[in-house]
């Protein structure tokens, strides 16, 4: 009752072409579905990136780079329909759309995540003065919403970015890490206040492309004495 009456009162909008779900119950259109593309076999056994020939183990970056993480899940290919829903979720204050990207996500890889069996999740974290423009970390509006349907504590606070970093696509590698390298700071504030184990966390964030944000939260979470990190993200580039 109280559901149906928000949908009349706000409707939903579809997360891939942002018009209104005319469909009751449904998180968006029927036909803008099939335009996802889900990420399948060939990928890469490291970051999860899908690969073109299955004759691959490793992507090229997961070959050549050195990775603190052990593996990453992804749900759909970044694609055009992606980059749109992605900057509106984003950028555009669709932050409902979590609620979409999270059904799909836990039916295509809830058992993925069940079997790595995290301790908590964690968001990749933005700096303040985005945190102040954009009204939410969208990591963090993901990772609440997966942890509340699988029951996984979120550590929100556990990484700090504190340098507001320049955007990554116009650095080359050593820059990105050295750009990268003192942009997060673990709370071990956080940490003590969190009273149970923490050996395993899967880190949440909505893209991953070169695997610098990642690889760089990855290291600081295993310099801070925790065991094996992995990740989840909604969207992923291509491996090659
Ligand atoms: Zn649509
Ligand atoms: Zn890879």
């Amino acid at each position: 009752m109280f559901n149906s009456l928000l949908d009349i009162l706000y409707p939903r909008r579809c997360p891939v072409c942002s018009e209104i779900v005319d469909i009751r119950g449904e998180l968006s259109c029927i036909e803008c579905r099939k335009k996802l593309i889900f990420i399948e076999e060939p990928k890469c056994k490291r970051c999860g990136k899908p690969l073109e020939q299955d004759n691959k183990e490793y992507c090229y970056d997961c070959e050549k780079k050195s990775r603190d993480f052990t593996r990453g899940i992804a749900l759909w290919l970044y694609n055009k329909e992606m980059k749109k829903s992605m900057a509106d979720f984003k950028n555009h204050g669709r932050r409902e759309y979590a609620e979409f990207y999270t059904e799909e996500l836990l039916k295509a890889c809830k058992e993925e995540i069940m079997d790595i069996s995290p301790d908590a999740l964690v968001p990749v974290p933005i700096h303040k003065k985005k945190l102040m423009e954009r009204g939410y970390n969208q990591a963090d509006v993901l990772a609440r919403s997966i942890g509340d349907k699988l029951e996984i504590p979120v550590l929100s606070e556990l990484l700090v970015r504190k340098k507001d970093t320049l955007p990554q696509k116009q650095l080359n590698d050593k820059e990105r890490m050295r750009n990268l390298a003192e942009a997060f700071d673990f709370s071990h504030t956080e940490r003590s206040s969190f009273r149970k184990k923490l050996n395993k966390v899967l880190l949440v964030d909505d893209i991953y492309t070169t695997g610098s944000t990642m690889e760089a939260c990855a290291r600081i979470l295993k310099n801070n004495g925790i065991n094996e990190v992995y990740f989840v993200t909604v969207c992923i580039g291509k491996g090659y």
